[in-house]
């Protein structure tokens, strides 16, 4: 483990403490601080569903990572910035992430053509045709005021054959250099690259150079979670993460599970988002210290006991489990924004816990532990 104590002005990386390959820091931004290891919550169209945004930092959620492609659909980047920003909008001081509004164009927009210079498309909403490319990218994320602005790009389907990924690959490092030449850099801001290649290391290895040679804020691993499986997510993590500069923080764009998390953290990565606490809230899906339960079973309708025992949140605190499993059986919308802030709340206790033990030069340990208990889960279930 070694320790610096340097604090940087405006924007900045401190990355204070190494357990193997595993980093514990804090990134410093206009808007706060993001503690590291850190998982961003998902707050799409400038709300984290079913939660207030003083529910979501009474979680310790410090970082909430918006959707370009949705707000610049609804309500649009100028009514955005006329109301002041996202910050103000949402009640949301602390530092926002957006991405570039790519993987939703790709995902969500209808009649879309991708050409070398952006993408066009149709709303999903409305039908109206628009245009992401680079440059107004860069404008839509300032706009928005976002703390943190990711570069365009194309996040690869898959599977890919290695031309297809390359090709891919090849269009989001030329708008990754037309990001950086329109992003309009303020202290305390940042704008993060996006590394492609799907799962073809030559490919990684060929991006990662690209973006080091543009230079941004920090790199994010982008393509990953899209069916290759956690073993192909992880040896793609390998041939990468390496590779990228250890003073910028790296972001795993869209991962997941808590195994998930953990391993990667191991493999370096300091910065996450994910839907699974905030989607699983809305389904009757529960993270807990005791394993994933569903809400809805019947097996909990007389249960006194509270959900997690050791939680700290409103929801554990003062309801039964019985009470829960009442609202998701009765519709009732209660459910889903009880259950979302006890998700956030895990999320936000694992990610303490993997900083307080990789600070205490403790991680192989700790995340030993963690997957003897979530071993011991799946068995008994
Ligand atoms: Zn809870």
């Amino acid at each position: 483990m070694n320790v610096t104590t340097t604090i940087p002005a405006g924007y900045g990386f401190q990355n204070f403490a190494n357990d193997g390959c595993a980093r514990a820091g804090v990134l410093h931004t206009a808007h706060g601080k993001l503690e590291t290891p850190a998982f961003m919550t998902v707050g799409t169209a400038g709300t984290v569903k079913a939660m207030t945004a003083d529910a979501v930092r009474s979680t310790g959620c410090q970082c909430v990572r918006g959707n370009t492609y949705h707000l610049m659909l609804r309500p649009g980047a100028d009514r955005i910035a006329a109301l002041g920003g996202l910050h103000s909008f949402m009640d949301w001081p602390g530092p926002i992430l957006t991405d570039s509004g790519g993987f939703q164009v790709m995902s969500l927009a209808a009649l879309r053509k991708i050409d070398r210079d952006g993408v066009t498309f149709q709303s999903h909403i409305d039908g109206s045709h628009h245009r992401l490319t680079p440059a107004i990218c860069m404008d839509l994320q300032y706009k928005f005021d976002s703390t943190i602005t990711m570069a365009l790009d194309e996040c690869t389907a898959f599977p890919a054959a290695h031309d297809a990924a390359e090709a891919s690959m090849e269009i989001s490092m030329r708008w990754a250099d037309l990001s950086k030449q329109s992003f309009r850099p303020r202290p305390g801001y940042a704008l993060f690259g996006i590394v492609q290649g799907s799962i073809y290391k030559d490919l990684r290895h060929r991006s990662v150079n690209a973006l080091r040679d543009i230079g941004f804020d920090g790199y994010a691993v982008g393509g990953l979670a899209v069916g290759e499986g956690q073993a192909a997510m992880l040896e793609t993590l390998d041939a990468t993460v390496p590779l990228l500069p250890e003073e910028a923080p790296r972001y795993l764009m869209g991962v997941g599970t808590p195994d998930d998390i953990l391993s990667a953290v191991e493999r370096g990565i300091d910065m996450f988002d994910c839907v699974i606490p905030t989607r699983a809230g809305r389904t009757a899906r529960a993270y807990t210290t005791s394993g994933v339960h569903n809400l809805r079973n019947a097996r909990f309708a007389g249960d006194p006991a509270p959900l997690d025992p050791g939680c700290g949140c409103p929801a554990c605190t003062r309801h039964s489990r019985a009470y829960r499993h009442q609202l998701f059986r009765a519709g009732e919308m209660l459910g889903p924004m009880l259950l979302t802030w006890h998700n956030i709340s895990y999320y936000q206790t694992l990610m303490r816990g993997i900083r307080a033990s990789i600070q205490a030069g403790e991680f192989a340990s700790h995340a030993a532990g963690l997957r003897a208990d979530w071993k011991r889960q799946e068995t008994s279930r």
